[in-house]
């Protein structure tokens, strides 16, 4: 695989599709609230969604994958 031009691409952590980055949304932790990271420039750990997945955020389960993917501590609110 030639490697010009390599876009970079992250896994949805529910469904674990492989997208350019850019077509993902990005959620990361900040002061304690799971916020969206629009432009994917806050630093540490980040989680992928796709844009199909995204509204699953709403699932418990889908939430739970969020805070493991996170390392969020159950206190922390989803604020989007
Ligand atoms: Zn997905």
């Amino acid at each position: 695989m030639p490697k010009k031009g390599h876009i970079p691409e992250r896994t949805c952590i529910v469904c674990k599709k492989k997208l350019p980055k850019k077509e993902l949304l990005r959620l990361c932790v900040r002061e304690n609230q799971i916020i969206l990271d629009k432009f994917q420039k806050e630093g540490g750990r980040g989680a992928y969604f796709c844009v199909e997945c995204f509204p699953k955020i709403k699932n418990l389960k889908v939430r739970r994958k969020l805070f493991r993917a996170l390392r969020a501590k159950n206190n922390v609110n989803i604020v989007l």
